[in-house]
């Protein structure tokens, strides 16, 4: 049964460009503006409550979410930021009470969806009132990193940047005077680049939301002018499906070379995942307990680390409690602190990063969980069959 009222002419797995008829939005939009038009679409049409996105903070690498509840206020969500990235899954939690009352549509990176997948199977968010629409990612950058990279290796003050992509293997900017892109693999041969999870991040193309979005794929004169949709759902056909009947959004089958230079793009991409956890992985073999002992004997104990996992449920209030994991006034923590932390996370982390990213210490706490979950996965994947997602 069509979801969404009227007969679907789309259906699971098909693949098409697609584009917004909106002016404004197209305007902002990051490639033609399908994935802000088809949240128009679900406003206007009351198929959701309200839509949460991600949208410019401060700066050009600053991004803060967004709950829209009017469609109007969209066009200003639109556009792809690659730097001031966060995770989304525990905004849904905290602020909108796990989408148990309201219809709630999210735009989602991988690591926002498996984020969201594990609060699901914790009951902490209901995925009968979510409707996902995913971007591929092939990595994002810090916005530490970014200012930096750009001022060292670009030579350009990052005030003076109004627009960042990342198209086929380069960071490019555009600034007052001109444009520049280089390579990532240069840019992070050199120490800079994207996110240490995110270069071993192997889940790419979120095919777990209802429809994936990208640019991979898109070539010929639609090229820059609209995105590649993989419909991954009925939900996801039957919206898409409904927006172009009505004249909201343009589609047109994904020209067949295009879909193949997508399917090489994302195995490419796959292959980097697995070279980098090879790479990261036997630095920290080399003396595992050694570096987390050393690394870890840095922790203030802010809670920020388990405030901010979305797998991780102890509220850091409780975990104040003297009695509790560690005791009162212990700055740093005894290591066994961490050490039960990683067991209580190990088998299903998703290698988010925001541990790392939001600790005031910069200890590399992503890379040790992340570690620990991919040798479980190694160690138990016989006894549990294939994993929904592999990262
Ligand atoms: C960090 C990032 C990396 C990407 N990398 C690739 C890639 O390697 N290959 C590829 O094929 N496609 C990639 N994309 C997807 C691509 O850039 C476009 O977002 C997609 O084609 C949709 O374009 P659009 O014009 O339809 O979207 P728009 O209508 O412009 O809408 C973009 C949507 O993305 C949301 N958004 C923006 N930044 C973020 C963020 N950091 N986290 C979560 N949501 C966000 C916006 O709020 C909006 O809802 C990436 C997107 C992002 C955000």
């Amino acid at each position: 049964m069509a979801l969404f009222g009227g007969a679907p002419a789309m259906k699971k797995g098909d693949m098409v460009y697609a584009w917004t008829t909106d002016k404004a939005i197209a305007e902002k939009a990051e490639l033609g503006g399908a994935v802000t038009g088809l949240w128009k679409y679900a406003l206007d049409k009351k198929l959701v409550d309200a839509v949460l996105v991600v949208k410019k903070g401060s700066d050009l690498y600053d991004a803060k979410p967004a709950i829209i509840t009017k469609s109007e206020d969209l066009k200003n969500t639109a556009g792809s930021l690659h730097c001031g990235t966060l995770l989304l899954s525990k905004v849904i939690t905290r602020y909108l009470n796990g989408a148990k009352d309201k219809k709630i549509g999210v735009t989602v990176k991988g690591c926002d969806l498996m984020g969201i997948i594990e609060l699901v199977r914790r009951k902490e968010i209901n995925p009968e009132n979510l409707f996902l629409i995913g971007v591929n990612c092939g990595g994002s950058v810090s916005p530490i990193m970014a200012r930096k990279m750009i001022t060292d290796k670009y030579g350009v003050s990052p005030d003076i940047v109004h627009k960042e992509e990342i198209d086929k293997g380069q960071f490019i900017i555009e600034y007052e005077g001109g444009h520049k892109g280089i390579s990532m693999d240069e840019l992070e041969e050199a120490g800079y680049g994207r996110r240490t999870n995110c270069r071993r991040c192997k889940y790419k193309v979120p095919r777990q939301a209802d429809l994936a979005c990208g640019n991979w794929g898109v070539i010929g004169e639609k090229a820059g002018k609209a995105t590649f949709v993989e419909v991954c759902s009925d939900k996801g056909a039957n919206l898409l499906a409904q927006a172009a009947k009505d004249g909201v959004i343009q589609t047109e089958a994904a020209n067949p070379k295009g879909v193949e230079i997508r399917a090489k793009v994302e195995g490419a991409m796959l292959k980097l995942g697995d070279k980098w956890r090879k790479k990261d992985f036997a630095k920290l073999k080399a003396d595992t307990w050694g570096t987390i002992n050393r690394e870890t004997s840095r922790c203030i104990r802010c809670y920020s680390c388990i405030e901010n996992c979305p797998v991780c449920f102890t509220k850091a209030t409780d975990l104040k409690k003297p009695s509790l994991m560690v005791g009162a006034g212990e700055v740093p923590p005894n290591a066994m602190f961490h050490m039960r932390r990683f067991a209580h996370i190990s088998d299903t982390c998703v290698n988010c990063g925001q541990c790392e990213e939001l600790c005031p210490m910069d200890i590399p706490l992503a890379l040790f969980s992340h570690a620990i979950r991919v040798e479980g996965d190694s160690v138990y994947k016989s006894k549990l069959g294939e994993a929904t997602y592999t990262n």
